[in-house]
């Protein structure tokens, strides 16, 4: 249990990156009493970096630090008036005691396509900061997962500091469908945001890993006309690739994903609208 990010990083280092960092635990510990063989390595007990734990807004960035909490964002009036989906993104995850307990590095780091926070952190064009041995080194969130649950952090290096730009958003929009309100794993997730660099759209549960979906970026960026959930069919087609799984299946996702899509861009973009479409 180290006391400073300097003696955190020389333990990975020391271990050759065999250590396992743990934050909040709710990720670690599902399958403990299972698995508990596989369990036996030696953990990273990273409480005790007083350093990481606070979130703090500079003048041009929010930055969350790796030990900030799901429920320190919720308790935060600042985050709810300009990154509300940050919010709303926190409020979905299990339930009050996992929100209080787990962190949005640990949601990055788990790499699970259907994170929560990380859905809404990569539509607000998020950028990691990754501290090891040798220094440290800034990755987009967009960029940093390489496939299902693969991604460029190193084992040894731990992921320090989130940084989420702060901008003017004309539009944000962050929607969960699960089977319930709390205590639910995403079947699709979207996270919809419109800045000066343009439209993100993110979704969630469609991919090996939370995606952006450039080709309806540039649907929107282009303002192509739509006229009902269909129009969005070819996009989501090359955006994302879902798969049949406990949750649901592949084709309710696809379509739920346009529906979805559909009435959340209809409220703000005139080019999209009901036509002869079944909505
Ligand atoms: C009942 C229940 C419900 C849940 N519901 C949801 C949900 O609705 N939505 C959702 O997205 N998630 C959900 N989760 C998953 C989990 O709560 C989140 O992913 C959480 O953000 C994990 O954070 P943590 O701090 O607890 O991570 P930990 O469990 O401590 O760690 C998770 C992973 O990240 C690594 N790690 C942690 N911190 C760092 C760091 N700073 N640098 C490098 N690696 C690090 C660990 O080694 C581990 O691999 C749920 C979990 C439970 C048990």
């Amino acid at each position: 249990m180290p006391t400073t990010l300097g003696e955190a990083l020389s333990v990975l280092e020391e271990l050759k990156g065999d250590a396992v960092p743990i934050a909040g635990g709710t990720d670690l510990m599902v399958s403990w009493p299972e698995r508990f063989i596989e369990h036996e390595r030696t953990y990273l007990d990273l409480s005790g970096l007083d350093e990481l734990r606070a979130h703090r807004w500079t003048e041009d960035a929010l930055e969350i630090g790796a030990l900030t909490t799901f429920w320190d964002i919720v308790r935060d009036p600042q985050a709810a008036r300009e990154m509300p989906i940050l919010v709303d993104a926190a409020r979905t995850v299990g339930a009050v005691q996992i929100q209080s307990r787990g962190t949005w590095a640990g949601n990055i780091a788990n790499a699970s396509p259907a994170a929560d926070g990380v859905l809404s952190m990569m539509a607000l064009d998020a950028v990691v900061e990754l501290a090891g041995a040798e220094g440290v080194e800034e990755v987009h969130l967009d960029e940093l997962y390489l496939g299902y649950k693969q991604m460029r952090k190193r084992a040894d290096q731990l992921i320090t500091r989130v940084r989420i730009p702060r901008r003017t958003l004309e539009f944000q929009s962050f929607v969960k469908v699960g089977s319930r309100r709390a205590q639910a794993i995403t079947k699709i997730g979207l996270a919809i945001t419109r800045s000066d660099a343009g439209w993100r759209v993110v979704a969630s549960s469609m991919a090996p890993t939370v995606k952006r979906c450039c080709a309806i970026e540039r649907m929107l960026d282009d303002r192509v006309p739509v006229d009902g959930p269909g129009g969005f069919a070819a996009a989501i087609g090359s955006d994302v690739s879902p798969i049949d799984d406990i949750r649901t299946t592949a084709v309710y996702r696809e379509s739920v994903m346009a529906r979805v899509l559909f009435h959340e861009l209809a409220r703000v973009c005139p080019w999209i609208c009901a036509g002869g479409d079944s909505v």
